[in-house]
């Protein structure tokens, strides 16, 4: 909602009008254009009753924006975020690849990887030490460990690390060990967590859930970002449809849509858009030239043998030849 001053409203009358909105629970946003006084307010205004507003006497018209959503979208926001972290930028232009296993297995996986990611061009060491599995059954990660070799892993690298946080309690190890948190597509709508990693203001990678729109994508970002994070990119990873060729559907046009509708970087994820190794290059190649302003992509030193997700893990090689082909894509739309 956005509340349009009169004119000759009084420096210390908007302040009082600009805490009290506050206090009512509002983050508010002054806009001061050379005819145009306003205030934007981000938070649930569904409840407002605009006459009461209008009775104010500084406030000369009130608009209610059609999208729920303030922080994450262009509108009061028009220029791209541009994320830096430990050197690297993502965003605006700036173009990033996180690449490594789906779940750290073990330090000699972790390594080799790592080394092989980083000599391809890789940015990011991707790798899950807490696994959101199907089964109860199936490898769960190496938990705080897997965090452990991560660190190992960036430290020999030099490469910045994103891996999943998959509920409140490793909050402060997370904070304390990892450069990017990665929100997995299970929880994009576990508004606690999203709360709680909003607030402790640190990169997040927020997946887009299963079955869930773009505005509902948007709506969980908005979540981190009302709880103070800034530097949040969305991802896009495939959702569910009737299509049972691929694991998942890759909805490369959420890539544009959401670059009209958001500021924050956008990545895409080939490996679980299609849950088969072959399909993630040319899946790769289209993200990019459909202006994704990063990838993220499993990789393995022996997808046979992987614990997680091993169909659709590029081995080594692969992916050093994708990486070469990602750089004419880019050289071309530049
Ligand atoms: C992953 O990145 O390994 C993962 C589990 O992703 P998603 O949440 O998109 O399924
Ligand atoms: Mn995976």
């Amino acid at each position: 909602m956005i509340l349009i001053l009169k004119q000759d409203a009084k420096t210390e009358a908007i302040d009082k009008l600009s805490n009290q909105l506050q206090e009512m629970g509002f983050i508010v946003q002054e806009i001061k254009g050379e005819h145009t006084h306003m205030l934007g307010l981000a938070g649930d205004t569904s409840h407002i009753d605009r006459d009461q507003f209008g009775r104010i006497d500084i406030v000369d018209s009130i608009m209610k924006v059609s999208e729920p959503y303030k922080l994450v979208g262009r509108k009061f926001h028009p220029e791209d975020t541009v994320i830096e972290i430990g050197g690297q930028k993502i965003g605006g232009g700036n173009f990033a690849v996180m690449a490594g296993p789906c779940s750290v297995e073990s330090e000699e996986q972790l390594l080799s990887i790592a080394r092989d990611v980083k000599a391809s061009g890789a940015n990011f060491i991707r790798g899950g030490a807490f696994k959101p599995r199907t089964s109860p059954y199936a490898f769960q990660g190496l938990g705080l460990d897997g965090l452990e070799l991560l660190k190992m892993a960036r430290q020999k690298t030099g490469l910045p690390i994103i891996s999943e946080l998959m509920n409140n309690d490793y909050l402060e190890e997370f904070e304390r060990d990892v450069d990017i948190i990665q929100i997995g597509a299970r929880n994009m709508q576990n508004f606690s967590l999203l709360r709680e990693v909003g607030q402790l203001k640190k990169p997040v990678l927020l997946k887009r859930g299963l079955a869930n729109t773009i505005e509902e994508l948007l709506m969980a970002a908005e979540y981190l970002m009302a709880g103070g994070a800034r530097d949040v990119m969305l991802c896009e990873r495939g959702i569910r449809t009737f299509e049972t060729a691929t694991r998942n559907t890759l909805d490369l046009s959420a890539v544009p849509v959401l670059h009209q509708k958001t500021h924050l970087p956008v990545i895409v994820d080939p490996s679980h858009g299609t849950g088969y190794w072959h399909l993630v290059e040319p899946m790769a190649l289209a993200a990019v030239a459909a202006g994704a302003d990063g990838l993220i992509i499993e990789v393995h030193n022996a997808p046979e043998c992987a614990l997680c997700d091993g169909p659709q893990s590029l081995t080594p090689e692969v992916f050093h030849q994708l990486m070469k082909k990602i750089g004419k894509i880019r050289e071309v739309i530049a």
